[in-house]
């Protein structure tokens, strides 16, 4: 039987990268993988020559592959249906899965089992202020296979915290949890550095 696999982990974990290794690893087997990315983060859109938005998922590592974008209204189990009239699918990969929304997941995991398509999701455990997604919550709640991304923080214990920085280099421990950005706004770390972040005030070096 199909399962449905969560790999989490904090920022630059390097999560797609695993996540597009993992694609190559299928096509290499002759699989056809459908590569999906919910719209929250667009940051690598780009409009092709004729105007088409392209949505792509992209690792700071230098890999990408363009991947079909999932609206927060859709459902995952239609739009399969819609991809299965073109392409053949036997497995889906998910990045940026702390996005889905709860229903999502639930589609995802109707998908594993009644539909035998194994179903991969890479993305964040929890947000600036170490609360979980909602996406996230419900792929801890569903998932079949729960495996962490490990990354260290500069003190060299293990990085669990996306925290947060302001235009001021100030920790930001307020705020909507979803606020796209990259090296300029997050860093990852262990609790206790963002806790000493926290309490002396100090600037991110
Ligand atoms: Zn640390």
């Amino acid at each position: 039987m199909a399962k449905l696999y969560y790999k989490y982990g904090a920022m630059g974990s390097s999560k797609t990268a695993n996540a597009l290794m993992t694609r190559f690893n299928y096509m290499e087997k002759g699989a056809t993988v459908w590569l999906i990315k919910p719209e929250t983060d667009t940051r690598d859109d780009y409009n092709d020559e004729n105007g088409n938005r392209v949505t792509v998922v992209k690792s700071r590592i230098g890999l990408s592959a363009v991947a079909d974008v999932i609206k927060q209204s859709e459902n995952i189990c239609n739009a399969l249906a819609v991809k299965k009239k073109t392409s053949v699918v036997d497995a889906i990969i998910c990045d940026e899965c702390q996005f889905l929304t709860e229903e999502q997941v639930e589609q995802l995991k109707y998908i594993a089992e009644y539909d035998n398509i194994p179903v991969l999701c890479f993305g964040l455990r929890s947000d600036f202020r170490t609360k979980l997604f909602p996406g996230s919550a419900r792929l801890f709640e569903l998932a079949d296979s729960i495996s962490e991304v490990k990354s260290v923080c500069k003190c060299g214990k293990k990085a669990i915290v996306n925290a947060r920085f302001g235009s001021d280099g100030q920790v930001v421990t307020e705020g909507a949890q979803v606020e796209i950005g990259g090296n300029e706004k997050y860093e990852s770390m262990c609790w206790k550095c963002w806790q000493e972040l926290i309490e002396n005030g100090k600037t991110r070096k």
